[in-house]
């Protein structure tokens, strides 16, 4: 179920934000010929789209099991000192800084336990949000490379 979740409040977000970018696109568009009533319903369901993402997503980033010691089960942690930036330049000249940066936060948080002085790697809020992101950026922008393949044909 939290799979689920998790999957269908991704899908939520990239249809919310594909409504709202496309009401900003008509906004800034002079030659649009969408009224403006119509522009308000696009950003309605947008953001009512982006809400039901949220309300979806909300708990798989609030409910973090507590970080502990892999060795020794001590929840007292500090950052590991070593600064291990997960920069991926492959990724970056590919897919853009966007997709780099949060491939880069998205990734588990390295800490240093500070019984034991055993290295781990524990989840944060930031980093589930930023994998979230990720995905929903990812799919967002698959989704607009195929509309465009379409809409030239
Ligand atoms: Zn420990």
């Amino acid at each position: 179920m939290k799979i689920l979740k998790n999957v269908g409040g991704i899908l939520l977000g990239v249809i919310g934000a594909e409504f709202l970018v496309s009401g900003m696109v008509e906004v800034i568009s002079p030659r649009s010929q969408v009224s403006g009533g119509v522009i308000a319903i696009i950003f309605l369901l947008g953001l009512l789209l982006s809400a039901g993402a949220v309300a979806l997503l909300k708990r798989s980033v609030t409910e973090l099991r507590p970080a502990q010691c892999t060795n020794c089960g001590s929840a007292e942690q500090a950052p590991a000192g070593v600064l291990r930036r997960s920069h991926n330049p492959w990724l970056y000249h590919l897919c853009g800084w966007m997709i780099a940066s949060l491939w880069g936060s998205s990734r588990q948080q390295q800490v240093r336990c500070v019984q034991c002085e055993t290295l781990y790697f524990t989840e944060t809020r930031a980093t589930r949000i930023a994998g979230i992101l990720l995905w929903v950026f990812i799919l967002f922008v698959s989704l607009n490379v195929l509309l465009n393949l379409l809409v030239q044909q």
